[in-house]
């Protein structure tokens, strides 16, 4: 009788064993096929990782496997390797991390569909690609030299890092290899796709998203297994793709904390994709005109990890970079939220028949209403956070649970007439200038308005037919699209994240303002960025004006190795949500007091504390911080702890993870 062993995706730490019925015969070359089997009283679907001779289950309890699929290529062996990695690194169960990487429709029962043929635009001529810069010659020069590393193409909006992706692209298909492309957003992918489509229309590219229905995004991972995708396309889930000839790996925004996963495992992309690409010995590179600090320090501590590349100007013939300025809103005072400057500076691009986009990260009409003569304010009665105001859609609204109520027409505690709204969200920008602007046609992009893809797709079509004279939009709209005739962006409140208690807030709004900027003066027209600030001498704001990247990059280093934060420290989050505070607290404090807390002086445990979003959705949370200057101490500590916190007696209703790396305090 021969034993097969099963994946399965249940929060257990270990495999499952079944024996193989009569007339089936297993052979390894089964493994990494999908099989179903029983599990208690239902049936579930696997993946086998063994045969076995010898197991520890008694023979009379060993159930039958009920059949084995092999209409599938088995996943390749380089795929056992990333999940393992992946379940390793992240300690989460690896039956859970390998099913969770497959589309529902290849772990669900429903029976298989029949296999519809990949999609191919053939008729299409292929775009020939332009001369490249000298700037672009040089990187792909070190590029081919280098082959098999992990790069890091620093190159500012427009400098024509993705013309690099393309020649890359092309080479890894010249040598019969398949590319995989990540982007942070689904957003990004139509634009990219039809990019990538005009260059290679006969590679077969597939795209891979949570957007996707199910149908497709099967058989788009179905292409890509069986080798008939050359290049596939995908957001964060992309990453565990499997591809048996895979020969290049880039991501793109490589900074974008969409790459990290926020809830189930939580991996980031990014660097999975670069122990991915190392353990296939193949080139990886990861573009951005704003690295994350940990790339760019590893990129520039005389270690060698990663091997930076630049591109300091922009790609087109005659494109300038966009020219920063500071407001100072001390002397140029704010009506309703716009200095007069910028009111100027709109007037004249409607004048010239361009464009402007406001940007503001924040929706909604304002973030809270209050009574001033009570004190009353619009407060979520199950998280601990205001509702903010939706005048467009008649409701207050919380931005973390989705709770919704009326607006209160007087006062619910005292009867006051008057409300008052304080702050300003996009909603509110909106009404101000379509006061101030009555001829103007002005368009909200944000959740709110553009939150589905159809949605989205139509404002962009809009603004590129030039059918909009203001855009306000949050960063949604602030992310690689290239509007020509946009050549002004006013960044109306970028002050609140200098001083945020979160110490990565800085690295974001630096990233978030040189993001936007780029969308400014792309072809032929240049751009022009205001920055409404009462801190114009800022070091970041000037670092910003100054393009210089790599200036704010070492303060930003320096500041954080004296603090000692990431990435001269390693971090882990161990996080508890219960019906009562004091529940997740008692979990974590018996956490922090268990042996192996106790005896690594390696390893430095902060207090348990509430989060800074104390409460949500009625479940009240707390964290606790575990780091280490080493990263392979951390990760030994987490691999004992995480088995210990399993035992822990806990109330029922109480939910923890253990998050590693994390990016969010
Ligand atoms: P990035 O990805 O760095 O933002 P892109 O690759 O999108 O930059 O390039 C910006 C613009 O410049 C695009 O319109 C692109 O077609 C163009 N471009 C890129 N490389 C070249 C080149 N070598 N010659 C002319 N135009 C180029
Ligand atoms: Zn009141
Ligand atoms: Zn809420």
């Amino acid at each position: 009788m021969q034993i097969a062993r099963v994946a399965l995706d249940v929060p257990l730490r270990r495999f499952f064993d079944y024996q193989v019925p009569e007339g089936e015969q297993l052979s390894v070359a089964d493994i990494g096929c999908r099989v179903r089997v029983p599990f208690g009283l239902r049936q579930k679907i696997g993946i086998l990782v063994g045969i076995p001779t010898a197991t520890d289950v008694p023979r009379a309890q060993l159930k039958p496997v009920y059949s084995i699929l092999r209409e599938l290529p088995p996943l390749p062996a380089a795929w056992f390797r990333l999940t393992e990695f992946c379940a390793d690194y992240y300690h989460a169960p690896l039956g859970q991390v390998m099913l969770s990487t497959l589309p529902a429709g290849l772990r669900s029962l429903a029976p298989p569909k029949a296999r519809p043929r990949c999609q191919r635009i053939g008729d299409l001529p292929a775009q020939p690609a332009p001369v490249l810069t000298c700037e672009q010659k040089a990187a792909l020069t070190l590029l081919a030299a280098g082959d098999a590393r992990a790069y890091l193409l620093h190159g500012v909006t427009g400098s024509g890092k993705t013309e690099i992706y393309l020649r890359l692209i092309e080479r890894c298909l010249a040598a019969g290899r398949q590319a995989l492309l990540l982007v942070p957003e689904i957003n990004l992918t139509p634009q990219l796709e039809a990019r990538v489509t005009v260059r290679f229309p006969n590679a077969g590219l597939v795209s891979l998203h949570s957007e996707l229905g199910e149908t497709a995004r099967s058989r788009n991972w179905r292409a890509a297994l069986t080798g008939e995708a050359r290049i596939v396309l995908g957001t964060r889930l992309a990453v565990f793709t499997p591809l048996p000839e895979l020969g290049l790996i880039i991501v793109d925004e490589e900074h974008d904390p969409s790459f990290k996963q926020q809830d189930g495992v939580r991996y980031s992309a990014r660097d999975l994709a670069v122990f991915r690409a190392h353990d296939s010995a193949i080139p990886i590179v990861l573009g951005s005109a704003t690295p994350s600090l940990e790339s760019w320090a590893n990129a520039n501590d005389g270690t060698g990890r990663y091997h930076l590349l630049s591109l300091r100007e922009r790609a087109f013939e005659g494109a300038r970079l966009p020219l920063l300025r500071c407001i100072d809103t001390r002397f140029d005072k704010l009506k309703d939220g716009l200095s007069g400057a910028l009111l100027l500076a709109i007037e004249q691009r409607l004048e010239r028949a361009e464009q402007s986009l406001i940007f503001l990260n924040r929706r909604g009409y304002a973030p809270v209403m209050a009574c001033t003569a009570c004190g009353w304010t619009s407060r979520c009665h199950r998280c601990a956070a205001n509702l903010v105001l939706h005048l467009a859609d008649h409701c207050l609204r919380c931005h973390h649970c989705g709770f919704e109520e009326r607006i209160p027409k007087p006062c619910p505690t005292c009867g006051n007439q008057d409300l008052n709204t304080f702050g300003r969200g996009t909603q509110r920008i909106e009404a101000v200038l379509a006061e101030r602007f009555p001829q103007a046609r002005i368009l909200r992009v944000d959740r709110d308005s553009a939150g589905s893809r159809k949605q989205w797709e139509a404002s962009v079509a809009t603004i590129q037919r030039g059918e909009a004279d203001i855009l306000v939009g949050t960063q949604m709209l602030a992310k690689g699209h290239d509007f020509p005739k946009l050549t002004l962006v006013g960044a109306i409140a970028p002050d609140a994240a200098l001083f945020a208690a979160d110490w990565r807030a800085p690295e974001r709004l630096f990233a978030q303002l040189m993001q936007v900027a780029g969308r400014a003066g792309r072809a032929d027209r240049p751009g022009e960025v205001l920055l409404q600030t009462q801190f114009p001498e800022h070091p970041l704001y000037a670092a910003l004006v100054r393009h210089d990247y790599p200036a704010f990059a070492a303060t930003q280093l320096k500041e954080r190795q004296s603090a000692g934060f990431p990435p001269y420290t390693h971090q882990a989050m161990l996080r508890a949500e219960a019906p009562r505070m004091a529940e997740a607290l008692n979990f974590l404090a018996a956490a922090r007091a268990c042996p192996e807390s106790e005896n690594d002086p390696l390893v430095i445990h902060y207090d348990p504390v509430p989060m800074r979003l104390a409460r949500r959705a009625s479940l009240e949370r707390a964290q606790l911080l575990v780091e280490s200057p080493s990263r392979r101490v951390l990760q030994r500590f987490l691999a004992r702890w995480v088995t210990r916190l399993e035992t822990i007696r806990a109330p029922s209703r109480l939910r923890w993870h253990l998050e590693v790396d994390p990016l969010e305090f």
